[in-house]
């Protein structure tokens, strides 16, 4: 997502008549802390919620043809949007259609994975247990190939319906979109769009080929993976998960721990008691709040280590006056 766009944009009318192209009416300067696991951010320009995989791939689709920046978000839980909001338009993405055919488990983008893990309990189809745990949606999911436990999305994806930058939907085989720990192509190809705004290509729905087993089974490992979760994650606190992707070799949480920052605060945002890859946004704090946190816990393990740790949350809207605020 960009920061201002150029010309002033009457929104109002924007709102209009993406409504009726496409059916759905845009919310004005809608607070993205309602929409993000961190719950900070500022007023996206406009907000639209698809409610299926059409309404996702004609949002999207207008806002490409009439080169408005856009950014789809889904459980917003790898996310911190900045205070000062997000221009353009955010594409919010509530399409949880779903069905089991056979070993088949086949989700729209929307669906919790949360949600699809106990689908697939029900179904006695085992490989998505690990998805208990991670509060995002399939799409957002296979954007990071998010996993846990032991387990990844590369590890139980068959396939996804991708509308591609080019226009195309097209139902790619898993091994095109080039899943290694918590990257996919699409991820790589999305970073590069800056210009545009948003993702460049966009997951429409995702096919997960599981496993017999028995449902009895599979619910205790549920029950295994929610009991871990509660007991070394801060889960009842605002926050985006794992602030930093893990350096080769090594844990984040522990690089941190080891500069004795559990606890430290910069405004209403610490860095976790329970867990040090973790801020919390425990006393309703602002992205900049977390951001300048994140930034001390980095410099901290860079001067102590030597190891310069990469983000794995994604920091999106617009920045550009990060930095320069009265603290
Ligand atoms: C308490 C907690 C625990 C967590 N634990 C884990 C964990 O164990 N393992 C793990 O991997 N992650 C974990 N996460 C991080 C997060 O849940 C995952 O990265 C998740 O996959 C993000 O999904 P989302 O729908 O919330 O994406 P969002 O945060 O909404 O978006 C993230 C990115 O994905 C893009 N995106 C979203 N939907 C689509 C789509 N349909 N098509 C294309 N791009 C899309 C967005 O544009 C954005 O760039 C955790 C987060 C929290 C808050």
């Amino acid at each position: 997502m960009t920061g201002a766009t150029a010309l002033p944009v009457d929104w109002a009318a924007l709102a209009a008549e993406i409504a009726r192209v496409v059916g759905v009416r845009p919310h004005r300067d809608e607070p993205m802390a309602r929409h993000t696991t961190m719950r900070v951010g500022g007023p996206a320009d406009l907000l639209a919620t698809a409610h299926d995989v059409g309404q996702l791939s004609a949002l999207v689709r207008f806002a490409r043809e009439a080169a408005i920046p856009h950014l789809v978000v889904g459980r917003g839980s790898d996310l911190v949007v900045s205070d000062a909001g997000v221009r353009g338009l955010v594409v919010l993405c509530r399409a949880e259609g779903h069905s089991i055919q056979g070993e088949r488990l086949i989700a729209e983008a929307g669906l919790p994975l949360a949600r699809a893990a106990t689908v697939a309990q029900r179904a006695g189809l085992s490989g998505l247990e690990f998805g208990l745990a991670i509060p995002g949606t399939v799409g957002g999911a296979v954007w990071a190939n998010a996993g846990a436990h032991g387990s990844d999305m590369a590890g139980i994806l068959e396939s996804a319906l991708i509308l591609r930058a080019d226009g195309v939907v097209a139902d790619e085989p898993a091994a095109a979109l080039a899943l290694v720990y918590r990257d996919s192509r699409l991820k790589l190809i999305g970073q590069g769009s800056v210009a545009s705004g948003g993702p460049a290509e966009v997951v429409l729905q995702a096919t997960f080929r599981l496993t017999p087993a028995n449902p009895a089974e599979i619910k205790g490992r549920l029950d295994e993976i929610r009991r871990w979760r509660q007991e070394h994650q801060p889960i009842n606190l605002p926050s985006a998960g794992s602030v930093f992707r893990n350096p080769p070799g090594d844990s984040a949480g522990r690089l941190i721990d080891a500069c004795r920052l559990k606890m430290t605060r910069v405004g209403g945002a610490a860095i976790s008691e329970m867990h040090a890859n973790f801020i919390v946004n425990d006393r309703q704090g602002s992205a900049a709040d977390v951001r300048h946190l994140a930034e001390m816990a980095r410099a901290e393990v860079a001067r102590r280590f030597g190891i310069e740790l990469v983000y794995e949350v994604k920091f999106v809207g617009d920045w550009s006056n990060w930095g320069q605020e009265e603290r």
